[in-house]
């Protein structure tokens, strides 16, 4: 059974046969680090993080790279609220993604390469594509010669011609209105960031100063947007991958002008398959009142832990519709539940003096290798998660008869459902089957707050070796506990 893959650049599902057979080189286009990241983001880190997964499991070597992009007017438009200058604000939000990401049981990527990291790269592949006739110098900025390439318009199944025009432009400037910048002159101009720009945010005039620039053959100016994945993917995996995945909103223009600028460049084909994930959508109404509490993804990791969230993001297949409503989110919450409970009456029972040797239940056996093969079959049909998880409910299910049926218990078909549990709902979805409940983790977190909070009250009534003694025990358990200025904070 082989996987097949939908790819946006054929619009079709084909078998998937990456270049080297044995391994698979695979780019998230990451976010712009802004903005505290939202369910809409974690719902594309979710499946891509479950892709890698079962490509893993498929036995291949997977290259999974991540970046940031942490040069960016909309981040020079946050100055003055998160941090203090481009670079402050984008270190804010590119720690607050790395956070998100472990809070949802994200595996990590092999690299998370950052823009600012990556100028030189950035820089010799605009000089490349100018070298090669594709690109453009005028007044310090570089334009990319969409005319030059006889692809354009191949992945977002347009021509040139239907192409108004892209990217802010200074008067005059582009050959063709559908050219698009690949280097910027000089720093970041007040009025492109004027509509994003929050009314706590620092003056527009203020915040533009901070912009980052750096010299180049152009002279001093800034990385345009799209060049950046092109050189990143480039430098971390190679000129040439198997599969590009971003959210669907990004196939025009920011992954067709990759697909452009790219194969401008090297002559050779940038990614054999696009994937593209469906944006998460709400019911606009509800946005503002119940859902527009926790709608971040620090807020809904809080709300409902990362497994109901996980099972919420994972029981649509990433090419389907998924709504964010109280109605889905209570059903996952539904889901987790039945499946959580199930497991564990399996891991109970198990380990039951009543589960015997002996005692052999065809229909369960027969269950779980029914789930596995439907998981499986699930997941080789374009990572169709959805599928997945009904195949896992249907071994909750199997799991729930043969416990109300029977007296005596199938040790070995309930061993071989906690496996499938464990493989298939823990290690390819990603679920807390087994291992370290996070639930347990926050339970944790919230009892070591209540210690540390008694230990306050006791040094505020004069209680110091009280208050000690409180920090020495905590310390025995493996909690590490500092006294700041903004009162006492703890390590795990
Ligand atoms: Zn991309
Ligand atoms: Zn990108």
């Amino acid at each position: 059974m082989t996987l097949r893959v939908t790819n946006t650049l054929t619009g079709e599902k084909e078998p998937f046969e990456p270049r080297d057979p044995d391994s698979v080189l695979l780019y998230y286009c990451g976010l712009t680090t802004s903005d505290p990241p939202h369910l809409g983001h974690a719902r594309g880190w979710v499946h891509v993080d479950v892709m890698a997964r079962w490509l893993d499991h498929l036995g291949y070597d997977v290259h999974h790279v991540e970046n940031f992009t942490d040069v960016n007017e909309k981040i020079v438009a946050r100055v003055g609220e998160d941090g203090d200058s481009e670079e402050s604000v984008a270190r804010h939000y590119v720690q607050q993604v790395i956070d998100d990401m472990r809070s949802l049981n994200l595996g990590r990527a092999e690299v998370y390469p950052r823009v600012s990291e990556h100028v030189p790269e950035i820089i010799d592949l605009v000089k490349r594509l100018v070298e090669g006739g594709h690109a453009y110098e005028q007044n310090g900025s570089v334009y990319f010669d969409v005319t030059s390439f006889e692809d354009y318009g191949k992945l977002s199944n347009q021509s040139v011609d239907d192409i108004e025009s892209q990217g802010e432009e200074t008067e005059g400037e582009k050959r063709h209105p559908a050219d698009f910048a690949l280097w910027k002159a000089g720093g970041v101009d007040p009025d492109d960031i004027a509509d994003h720009q929050h009314p706590e945010a620092a003056p527009a005039a203020e915040a533009c100063q901070t912009a980052q620039t750096w010299d180049s053959p152009w002279g001093e100016g800034r990385p345009g947007w799209h060049i950046e994945c092109s050189a990143m993917s480039m430098t971390h995996l190679d000129e040439s991958i198997d599969i590009h995945v971003g959210g669907q909103d990004l196939v025009f223009p920011h992954h067709e002008n990759e697909v452009a600028q790219s194969e401008a460049a090297t002559g050779t084909q940038f990614a054999k398959y696009w994937l593209h994930v469906r944006l998460l959508e709400t019911e606009e109404e509800k946005m503002s009142s119940s859902l527009g509490n926790y709608f971040t993804v620090a807020d809904a990791v809080e709300e409902f832990g990362p497994d109901v969230l996980r099972t919420f993001l994972l029981s649509t297949a990433y090419t389907s519709r998924a709504t964010y409503s109280d109605e889905t989110i209570a059903e996952a919450e539904e889901r987790w539940d039945r499946l959580s409970r199930g497991y564990e009456r399996a891991v109970e029972a198990c380990d039951d003096v009543d589960a015997y040797a002996k005692v052999t239940d065809e229909t369960l056996r027969d269950a779980v290798a029914d789930a596995r093969s439907a998981f499986e079959a699930a997941m080789n049909d374009d990572f169709n998660t959805r599928e997945a998880m009904t195949a896992l409910l249907d071994l909750t299910a199997a799991v729930n008869s043969h416990l109300d049926a029977h007296e005596q218990r199938d040790y070995q078909g309930l061993r071989r459902a906690i496996e499938a549990f464990e493989e298939l709902g823990g290690g390819i979805l990603g679920l807390a089957f087994g291992d370290d409940d996070s639930g347990d983790v926050s339970l944790a977190g919230d009892v070591v707050d209540l210690v540390l909070n008694i230990r306050e009250q006791e040094r505020e009534a004069g209680n110091y070796e009280r208050a000690d003694e409180l920090r020495d025990e905590l310390e025995a358990l493996g909690v590490e506990v500092q006294d700041t200025d903004d009162g006492p904070t703890y390590r795990l």
